[in-house]
C-alpha cells in the first residue's frame, strides 16, 4: 500500500497551521459531515483512529466486565482489544472462507448468554452479509458494531456498506484508502448516541472547546461523566477532506488493477483471489490470494521470493488468536481462520501502480510458486 497524497492535501493542513486552530474545530466538523453524507450515516463522530473508535463504541453500548464481546480472530488485533479495552472478553468467531468475514453461522456457534456485542468486520473491504447478521444479532438481541476500518467505499447491496448501522467505526490510517495519518470515524444513526459520542471523545465535557470558544461569551463547561481524549485534529480533518473528494477516483483505479489481477492470475492452477461477494462489491483495501494447496512451502517463502524480486507483499491478514497477547484465551476451533491466515498473502495494490509493476509482480508470484511445486 502507498498512500496517495498530494498538493492539496500539504495545502490544505497548511492552511489549517497558518489559521491557528489547530485542535477539534471546524475542519473536523465540515469532515464529519461529510463522511457522514459519503458512508450514509447519520451522524459521523471524528476520533483519533479507529482503535479508539472501536473502544468508543463498546463503551457507549455499556460493555464492561463479565460481558463477552464476539469478534474474527481473522482481522486486525485491534477488533480483539477492543473488547479488552471495557473489560470484557473477546470470543473468537470463524469466517467464511470465500470472504474471510463472519457470518450467521460461524457467529451463532459461539455466542452464548453472556454475549452483550458483536464486532463485525468487513474485513480487507470486503462487506459481510450485513442484513443477515444484523438478523441473527437483532434475533438474539445482541447490539452490532461494524468495524468498518477499512470499508470506505465498499458497497452492500447497492448502498454504502455501513449505511444505516446503528455503529460502525471507520480508519483512516495510511494502509486505508483514505487516509488523515492517523485517524478515525464512529457512524451512529441514533442522535442521542452521537450527542453522547461526542462528549465521550473530549473528556465528557457539555460544552466542546470549539463551541465555547466560537460563542464570544464566558460559558464554563460541566464534565459530566469520565470521558476520553479520542479527538481530531483539524490539520488531520483538512488532509481527510480532500482525501474523500478523491476516494471515488481512488476505488475505481483499485477496481480496475484488481481486475486485472483477477485475469492475469486467473491461469495460476490453483490460486484463489479476493472477489465481490454476490451481494456487494469490495474497495480491494486488500487483494489478498490462497496459495495453492500443492504448493509445498510456506507463505514466508513466497514472501520471501518476491522480495528478492523487490517485490513487497506482506502476509495474509492475521489471526488474533494465534499471537502471544492471546494466548492465555480460552481454546478456540478456528480451523478456516487458520488455514486462510497461514495459506494467504497480500498483493501490492496502490493508486499509483503501473501496469509493468503489476506484471513484475504477477511474473513472481507465478516464479516463485513454480519452484517448490
Ligand atoms: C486498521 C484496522 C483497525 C485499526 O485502525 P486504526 O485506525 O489504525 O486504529 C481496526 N480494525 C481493522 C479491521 C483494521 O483493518
Amino acid at each position: 500500500m502507498k498512500p496517495f497524497l498530494g498538493e492539496e492535501e500539504a495545502l490544505a493542513a497548511a492552511e489549517v497551521v497558518r489559521s491557528g486552530w489547530v485542535a477539534q474545530g471546524p475542519r473536523v466538523a465540515e469532515f464529519e459531515q461529510a463522511f457522514a453524507g459519503y458512508a450514509g450515516a447519520g451522524h459521523g463522530i471524528a476520533v483519533s483512529n479507529c482503535t479508539t473508535g472501536l473502544h468508543l463504541a463498546l463503551h457507549l453500548l455499556g460493555v464492561g466486565p463479565g460481558d463477552e464481546v464476539v469478534v474474527p480472530s481473522f482481522s486486525f488485533i485491534a477488533t480483539a482489544n477492543a473488547a479488552k479495552y471495557v473489560g470484557a472478553t473477546p470470543v473468537f468467531a470463524d469466517v467464511d472462507p470465500a470472504t474471510g468475514n463472519v457470518t450467521p453461522e460461524t457467529l451463532d456457534a459461539v455466542i452464548t448468554p453472556r454475549t452483550t456485542a458483536v464486532i463485525a468486520v468487513h474485513q480487507g473491504g470486503v462487506p459481510f452479509d450485513v442484513d443477515a447478521v444484523r438478523a441473527l444479532c437483532d434475533r438474539r438481541g445482541i447490539p452490532l458494531v461494524h468495524d468498518s476500518a477499512c470499508a470506505a467505499g465498499s458497497t452492500y447491496r447497492g448502498r454504502p456498506v455501513s449505511s444505516g448501522a446503528a455503529l460502525a467505526a471507520w480508519s483512516f490510517h495510511p494502509r486505508k484508502l483514505l487516509t488523515t495519518g492517523e485517524g478515525g470515524m464512529v457512524t451512529a444513526e441514533d442522535a442521542e448516541w452521537a450527542t453522547r459520542l461526542r462528549k465521550l471523545r473530549e473528556h465528557g465535557m457539555s460544552v466542546s472547546a470549539a463551541d465555547r470558544h466560537a460563542q464570544g461569551s464566558v460559558k464554563l463547561e460541566a464534565y459530566e461523566e469520565v470521558g476520553f481524549n479520542f479527538r481530531m485534529t483539524d490539520m488531520q480533518a483538512a488532509v481527510g477532506l480532500i482525501q474523500l473528494r478523491k476516494l471515488p477516483d481512488v476505488i475505481a483505479r483499485r477496481r480496475e488493477l484488481a481486475g486485472r489481477y483477477h485475469k492475469l492470475l486467473g491461469e495460476v492452477d490453483g490460486l484463489r483471489c479476493v472477489a465481490d461477494p454476490e451481494y456487494g462489491t469490495t474497495n480491494y483495501q486488500s487483494f489478498w490470494v490462497v496459495l495453492p494447496d500443492d504448493y509445498a512451502g510456506t507463505s514466508v517463502d513466497v514472501l520471501t521470493a518476491l522480495q528478492a524480486r523487490g517485490v513487497s507483499g506482506r502476509r495474509g491478514i492475521m489471526a488474533s488468536h494465534l499471537e502471544p497477547a492471546y494466548a492465555d484465551a480460552p481454546k478456540a476451533d478456528l480451523p478456516v481462520t487458520e488455514h486462510l491466515t497461514r495459506r494467504s498473502i497480500i498483493l501490492p495494490l496502490y493508486h499509483q501502480m503501473t501496469e509493468a509493476e503489476q506484471d513484475t509482480v504477477v511474473s513472481g508470484l507465478v516464479d516463485a510458486l513454480r519452484g517448490t511445486r
